[in-house]
């Protein structure tokens, strides 16, 4: 069957050249070759995280580590910043775990203002909050250095943020933000198959999880740091998928950071100008606009244009491109297209060529 190009937010396009390295001849993952392998990427995935702490890699996708870390730093309540389908979830994986939680929850479309978050902590109840850099369901990405400045007022709460779909598209820079966890999910803006995820963790998360009960095993954050530190990872990783974060790592520090960051910066507008030339609003509030991907309004907004969208998505499909069709409870109301990974100008024109085509048979 012939491919259809992935231009929705996740997972996204992987290129040949990690596919290429995904299936290297396998090694066993105690022996010197992971260890060299690891080793060898650990450098740069710090200088991709800005961070001096060991990266642990974690064969899960991202829930694993968003609930690992649940598991793993609460142990008083955790506050549950809700902004979009993937925060709002964390507050009932919180529960599931057994974790007295609580919610912040904004309008979907809104961000989380650090102003709310300092209210809430201001009550001290809480012992961790979780927070989502980039909320891929809506298309907002909320100020995370305004809202990591609170961890000085607050030194004792674990903040645990989630960048699955804006890690190495957006500069984050761990050790400078003073925050405790930061994890993303490989398949979105990392660009490589999902079954794996990259997190970090401060000193004191980890100091704080050696004294948690019941964190279990596979996502234990202690085990990690102690395998990190020889190299390895606490049970059998996908190998396949830390050849091919090495070959993404090589094209990441090909490209540079700085002009990975301007990219995303640059084809994400060039997403909004499309939209509006095109007579749509946007979802997000204003001035907090994802880098990586853009939800467009189709009614969910006053004014703009409104179309049918599974027809949109098929037309387009039928050109050889998947776009998305809204998330959740803004499914049919909203579209995604993301610009995450290696997209270019001339990618993005191709779609936006599509999506011109398919809009004008609408
Ligand atoms: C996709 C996504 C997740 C969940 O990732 P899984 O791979 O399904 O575990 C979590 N957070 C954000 C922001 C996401 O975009």
């Amino acid at each position: 069957m012939a491919h259809v190009k992935l231009h929705i937010p996740g997972p996204v396009e992987v290129s040949e050249k990690t596919f290429q390295a995904f299936r290297s001849p396998m090694i066993g993952h105690r022996g010197q070759g992971f260890k060299d392998l690891y080793a060898a990427i650990q450098p740069q995935l710090q200088q991709l995280l800005h961070t001096r702490e060991l990266v642990f890699l974690s064969t899960s996708s991202a829930w694993g580590v968003m609930e690992g870390a649940i598991r793993n730093l609460v142990t008083k309540k955790v506050l549950n910043c809700m902004c979009g389908a993937f925060s709002d979830k964390w507050f009932d994986v919180s529960k599931r775990c057994g974790k007295d939680a609580e919610a912040l929850q904004v309008e979907w479309g809104s961000p989380i203002r650090a102003e709310a978050v300092d209210k809430k902590l201001a009550t001290g109840q809480f012992d961790a909050l979780t927070l989502i850099h980039n909320e891929t369901s809506t298309g907002v990405m909320s100020p995370l250095a305004e809202i990591a400045a609170l961890k000085r007022k607050y030194p004792d709460v674990m903040f645990i943020v989630d960048a699955v779909s804006s890690m190495s598209a957006v500069r984050i820079e761990f050790d400078k933000l003073g925050i405790d966890v930061l994890l993303a999910g490989t398949q979105k803006a990392l660009a490589l198959p999902p079954g794996l995820a990259v997190f970090v963790c401060s000193q004191a998360a980890l100091g704080k999880a050696a004294t948690v009960k019941d964190r279990g095993y596979y996502f234990d954050f202690v085990e990690f740091q102690k395998n990190a530190e020889g190299h390895m990872t606490p049970s059998t990783p996908s190998i396949g998928h830390v050849y091919a974060l090495q070959s993404k790592l090589e094209d990441i520090f090909a490209e540079g950071l700085d002009a990975r960051f301007a990219r995303h910066e640059q084809l994400s507008g060039m997403t909004r100008d499309w939209a509006a030339g095109q007579g749509f609003k946007l979802f997000p509030e204003p001035g907090f606009e994802s880098r990586t991907l853009t939800c467009v309004s189709n009614g969910a907004r006053p004014g703009g244009r409104t179309v049918d969208v599974p027809k949109l998505q098929k037309l387009v499909k039928d050109q050889g491109i998947l776009i998305d069709g809204g998330y959740g409870k803004i499914k049919g109301t909203t579209f995604r297209l993301s610009n995450m990974g290696d997209e270019t100008e001339a990618t993005m024109r191709q779609l936006f060529a599509t999506l011109d085509k398919a809009l004008g048979q609408l």
